[in-house]
Parts: C-alpha cells; sequence; structure tokens
C-alpha cells in the first residue's frame, strides 16, 4: 500500500527564477492568472504582464499589512470578475496575506513569489483584520501549491526593511525551538534558519546588492516559515499580533523591537532551546545574541519609536493574556505589562 502523498510547496529557487514563471504555472495546467500584489512592486508585476501575456487574467495592486477584511472584499470582486484559475501572490507578506485569504475564500490555488523575508509562502496561516482585531487560523487552502524564490526580486529591498523583515523571520524560528510541538525536523529548520539569517543580515546592511547574501537571507527566511509552519507560536507571536491588529503596529519592525524582551522572560524556562538559538547565533546567550544582532542593523529599538504610548499598555496586555497559545513560561497580565514597558523605553 502506498502512503498517503503529503502535498507541499514545490519551491523553486534560484536567481533568475521568475522568467520561469509561465512554465512552472503552465506544468499545473494554469492559463488564467491573477496576480496579486502591492502598488511599490510594480517594476515586479510590469515584467510579470510581459512574462505571462495572454494568460495574465487580471491583477490586484493594493494589498496592504495584516489583510484588512475591506480590501481582500475588493480583491474577491476583482477575482470573480476576472475568473482566473490560480491566483500568484508577489511581494512580501501582505501581498502574500492577500493572496492567503482569496485563495481560502475562492479554493483557487495559491503561487507565491516572495520579495522579503517575512517566511509566509510556506505556511498555511492566514488571517484578516476588521473593526474586532485581527483573526489568525490554519487552513491548506491558505498554503501555497508553489512558492518561486527569485534573490534577484529582493535586491531593492531597503537596509532596514531587510532587517525587520529578517528579524520577523528570525522570530519565527526562535519560537519554533521552544514550541511544545517542536520535532527534531522542526527544531533542525529553525536552528539553520536563525544561523543564515543571522550570518546574512549585517552583511546585505553593508553591501545591499549582494545576490548570494540575498539568497542566504532568503533561504533563512524559507526555513523559518517551514518551522512556523509545523509549530505553535508562543507570547513573542501573540504580542505582536495584538500590537498589530488591535494597535496598527508596523508587523515586522514590531517583531524587531520584541524579541530581544520575550526570549529574555522566557529564557529561564526553556534552556535547552535557548541554547541551540545562542549556538546558532554564535553568541553564549540567545538574549545577548538577539540584542547583539539587533545593534549590528537598522531596526527601531523602542515601541515608543513606532507609536506606541504607556496609555495601551493596559489594554494590550489585557488583549495578549486572553489568547490561547503556547508559551514556555506561564504569562499573567503583570508580566505583560512589563515586557511591555521595558520594549516601551528599550530598556
Ligand atoms: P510587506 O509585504 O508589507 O512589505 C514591506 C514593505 O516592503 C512594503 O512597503 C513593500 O512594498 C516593500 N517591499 C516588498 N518587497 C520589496 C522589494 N523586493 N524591494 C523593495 N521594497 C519591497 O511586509 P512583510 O514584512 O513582508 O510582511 C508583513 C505581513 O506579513 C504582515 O501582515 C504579517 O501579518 C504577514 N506575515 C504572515 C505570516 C504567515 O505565516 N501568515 C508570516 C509572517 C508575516
Amino acid at each position: 500500500m502506498s502512503s498517503p502523498a503529503i502535498e507541499l510547496p514545490r519551491v523553486v529557487f534560484e536567481a533568475g527564477s521568475l522568467s520561469r514563471l509561465p512554465v512552472e504555472l503552465a506544468a499545473y495546467g494554469f492559463n488564467r492568472i491573477f496576480v496579486v500584489t502591492t502598488r511599490g512592486r510594480a517594476r515586479n508585476l510590469a515584467t510579470i504582464e510581459k512574462l505571462l501575456g495572454q494568460s495574465l487574467a487580471g491583477s490586484f495592486v493594493d494589498a496592504v499589512e495584516h489583510v484588512p477584511k475591506s480590501v481582500t472584499d475588493m480583491a474577491e470582486r476583482e477575482l470573480r470578475r476576472t475568473a482566473p484559475d490560480v491566483i500568484v501572490a508577489v511581494g512580501g507578506g501582505s501581498p502574500i496575506g492577500l493572496g492567503k485569504a482569496l485563495a481560502v475564500r475562492s479554493g483557487l490555488p495559491l503561487v507565491a513569489v516572495p520579495t522579503t523575508y517575512s517566511g509566509s509562502e510556506m505556511t498555511s496561516i492566514y488571517g484578516e483584520t476588521d473593526e474586532s482585531g485581527k483573526k489568525t487560523g490554519r487552513d491548506t487552502r491558505a498554503l501555497p501549491r508553489m512558492v518561486l524564490y527569485d534573490p534577484l526580486l529582493t535586491l531593492g529591498l531597503p537596509a532596514e526593511t531587510s532587517a525587520t523583515s529578517g528579524m520577523n523571520a528570525l522570530a519565527h524560528s526562535v519560537e519554533a525551538m521552544y514550541a511544545p510541538d517542536a520535532t527534531v525536523t522542526t527544531s533542525a529548520w529553525a536552528e539553520q534558519s536563525i544561523r543564515l539569517l543571522s550570518q546574512s543580515l549585517p552583511q546585505i546592511v553593508a553591501d545591499i546588492s549582494n545576490v548570494d547574501l540575498r539568497a542566504t537571507a532568503l533561504s533563512g527566511a524559507h526555513f523559518a516559515g517551514k518551522a512556523l509552519g509545523a509549530t505553535s507560536m508562543g507570547l513573542h507571536h501573540r504580542i505582536c499580533h495584538v500590537l498589530g491588529g488591535s494597535f496598527g503596529l508596523p508587523h515586522a519592525k514590531t517583531h524587531s523591537v520584541m524579541l530581544q524582551h520575550v526570549v529574555s522572560f522566557n529564557a529561564s524556562h526553556a534552556v535547552e532551546a535557548m541554547n541551540r538559538i545562542a549556538n546558532a547565533l554564535g553568541s553564549k546567550h540567545a538574549e545577548e545574541g538577539i540584542t547583539g544582532l539587533g545593534r549590528a542593523l537598522p531596526i527601531p529599538r523602542t515601541l515608543a519609536q513606532l507609536g506606541f504610548s504607556e496609555s495601551g499598555i493596559t489594554k494590550a496586555a489585557a488583549e495578549i493574556v486572553k489568547g490561547n497559545y503556547p508559551n514556555p513560561r506561564p504569562v499573567t497580565i503583570p508580566d505583560v505589562v512589563q515586557i511591555l514597558e521595558r520594549a516601551l523605553s528599550g530598556e
């Protein structure tokens, strides 16, 4: 008896691979393509329009962060009008997030062409935000059928966005390492991604057009996404989820500020995981390694820099503890208040 097929995204990873997109899509029999992207990726869209020619059924260029429901509604109307057979999301976690929401609503397959290091392309986690906050879930329809990584597409990613987006990926791996459902495989992915990201990100800042470094960071993001997709996230992701969904803070920058504070809080309750994280960072202690990496990168240091203020702490803490998520250390409201206070001032 043959074992059941496990459907994983097919991964294409090569500098210049965008030119193979039409062939790769045709191999699946897709010939009416709907592209989802952001206005900032207009140049990529123009290239894709040329590559796809008649196969391009339609596009939506207004993806924004945190997948507001109103934006998904608008994109869905355009999707239904153009009747495609596949959705191709091109860009960072924002267009990929919108592509996922559309894939879940329509049942259409999704292909992702990531241009940042969010790692979202490797997970079935999707979400939408409305007046009541951000709701996320896991759905196999949100997992891309294929992911095409072309490091050349990331050459224009500014140093700051490269750094914050890379820290977002690193945070997936840190939490995957101490997740209760971590396995030998997920921890190996997480460890590898921490190593690849922590080595490449500071070098990218100094040498922004180096394709090899970009490829290293993208593969770090790929493994981080795999680790995120296969484990349950803890307090760090919960905090960023609430601060983004209910307080409008920018996703990757919030991850960049928060990570060292949550690692410091969890350190004593996840000793083995922290040792592996530290080792992958080339540091003695995980917190020290993350703080040191942050200092080498052009990332924000405080929540205050992101527009969060003291007055939001009580409400945020109450919402953060409400969630149903695992964390190595039990979490109370005063704990979260203290973590947020530290992150607010960058103590
Ligand atoms: P993003 O997609 O909003 O991109 C950040 C900025 O970078 C944008 O201004 C964009 O135009 C620009 N940009 C993207 N690629 C570029 C390039 N190659 N060159 C120049 N500029 C470029 O942000 P992000 O950090 O990639 O993703 C954040 C979103 O992803 C959040 O909504 C978050 O919730 C989601 N996310 C989801 C998962 C998941 O598994 N579901 C995982 C991580 C992040």
